[in-house]
């Protein structure tokens, strides 16, 4: 891998210590970073995805300045409850009970769709190591034992707590104990708990209180039967695969006050360790001025912005165009924008700029590190790629070579075009079999088959344009029909 590392700092914004820091990674050549993951209790909406999307662009810079990234993105199958407050329904029995499918159905259901919703938005998830929380039970019983044997817990009739009040910097995460938790912005629900910021690190199965409605998802425990309260599940999986101390932490700025100060008080409890050296939060996206509810009925999916024919990396690219720290404003008039920009960065790329091999262009290379080593500045960077373009000085081979490099961190997809036309050329004129045409090609030749038998030859001429576009030119020979690569 080309190492840029330490040629210009990778500055981040750190909520810890509320200011852009230099970042330096605990191993030399290495970087643990761990993504708060989605429930897979329904699908994730375009807001959820500007987390993901902001986790991959991280990856991405941080690959680009030389280092190899662990990156964890967990997956919560059990105990996020409808509030934070360790109160209401587990959202996942919820969307069960909604869709009357049992959960594992549905958990196999929202995560499959997670994923494809991540390729299509150019996550490499083959990269990417997602914990299920069901499989880390036993791991965060242990957490929990720990906790336990060094007297930070208690229990009360609906679970196992943890007593917060034994932690002089709780909520240092964001600087909530010295405002919000002051002013009693967390409301005690629960009395029998010691101080309004404690939370369920277990919980008890209804049935174990007072024979309900039975749980579909319950453990026994050395508590009672239950379930993992939703916090200790990240401590718990983001030790076991990236160690006791990491260096990146993110998650939307929803995770500030409540999960991650919670997280935070479990695993430096647990190691005396600092837990994460920068965390990092993306801000939330509205959509037309709201914010994002079900119950308002604005909720956006992928593949809603599919449906309406806009291509998923439009959705990555308007994502791209405000800074991740700030707060964005959907609307589908700037989707359309982002479709269309991207759209005519793609056509330069391939028809204007050709196939040539040219040079990274140094000076829009540096301006590039710059914006992009700081705190990930992509507006600035987009801006940039436009400039080029409209510089005469560089050679179109140039502007390509640059737009692939750049392209590294973005994830625009130029790369991938880059191979697909590189395949396309090399086979340019190789005649294919029917065997080896992809399932759309060999349709399109059939339906054209049929209606020349019907003597319909407008429609088959129409398919043979259609062909023509998608890059394969069909000729009627006496051995038959002949399909070629153009
Ligand atoms: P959840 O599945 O609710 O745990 O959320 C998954 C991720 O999306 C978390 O990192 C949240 O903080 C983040 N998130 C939730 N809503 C939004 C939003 N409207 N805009 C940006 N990020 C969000
Ligand atoms: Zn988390």
């Amino acid at each position: 891998m080309k190492s840029t590392k330490n040629i210009i700092p990778i500055l981040l914004k750190n909520t810890l210590t509320n200011k852009k820091d230099v970042f330096i990674s605990r191993k030399k050549n290495t970087v643990t970073m761990y993504n708060c993951g989605p429930t897979v209790y329904d699908y994730a909406h375009i807001g959820n995805l500007r987390a993901y999307v902001f986790a991959d662009s991280l990856r991405r810079v941080l690959e680009y300045n030389g280092y190899e990234v662990k990156q964890v993105i967990n997956i919560t199958d059990v105990g996020h409850l409808t509030s934070d407050a360790d109160e209401g329904e587990d959202k996942i029995e919820s969307g069960a009970k909604r869709e009357g499918l049992k959960v594992n159905k549905i958990i196999k259901r929202y995560t499959d769709a997670f994923f494809e919703d991540l390729k299509k938005l150019n996550i490499n998830i083959d990269k990417i190591i997602f914990p299920k929380a069901t499989e880390h039970i036993q791991e965060q019983i242990i957490f929990i034992q720990t906790l336990e044997e060094k007297g930070y817990t208690y229990k009360t009739t609906d679970g196992v707590y943890f007593d917060t009040s034994l932690i002089n910097d709780y909520g240092k995460l964001g600087d909530i104990n010295t405002k919000n938790l002051k002013e009693g912005a967390r409301v005690k629900k629960n009395k029998e708990k010691r101080n309004a910021a404690d939370f369920a690190l277990w919980k008890f199965s209804p049935s174990y209180e007072k024979i309900k409605e039975k749980r579909q998802q319950e453990w026994s425990s050395p508590w009672g039967i239950g379930f993992p309260g939703w916090h200790i599940e990240c401590s718990a999986m983001s030790m076991k695969h990236l160690g006791k101390q990491i260096d990146i932490h993110t998650g939307g700025v929803d995770h500030i006050s409540v999960h991650h100060n919670n997280e935070i008080a479990q695993t430096e409890s647990v190691t005396g360790k600092q837990f994460a050296n920068y965390w990092m939060h993306n801000e939330h996206i509205t959509i037309e001025g709201q914010k994002i509810s079900k119950s308002v009925g604005n909720t956006i999916y992928l593949r809603n912005i599919i449906a309406r024919g806009f291509s998923p990396l439009s959705l990555r690219y308007w994502f791209l165009t405000s800074h991740y720290n700030t707060r964005a404003n959907f609307t589908w008039d700037a989707l359309e924008g982002a479709h269309g920009a991207l759209f005519k960065l793609h056509r330069y790329f391939i028809e204007e700029y050709g196939v040539g091999e040219g040079i990274v262009n140094k000076e829009y290379q540096k301006k590039f590190q710059t914006f992009i080593n700081d705190d990930l500045d992509t507006p600035k960077v987009i801006a940039l790629i436009w400039d080029m373009l409209k510089d005469d000085n560089i050679s179109k081979k140039d502007k390509r070579s640059t737009m692939l490099d750049f392209d590294k961190a973005l994830g625009f997809g130029f790369l991938e075009s880059n191979k697909k036309l590189l395949e396309m050329l090399k086979n340019k004129g190789k005649k294919l079999s029917v065997g080896e045409l992809p399932i759309e090609i060999k349709k399109l030749a059939d339906e054209r088959e049929k209606a020349r038998a019907e003597k319909d030859f407008k429609k088959a001429d129409e398919i043979r344009a259609n062909l023509k576009k998608k890059g394969y030119e069909i000729k009627d020979t006496d051995k038959g029909v002949e399909i070629a690569i153009k």
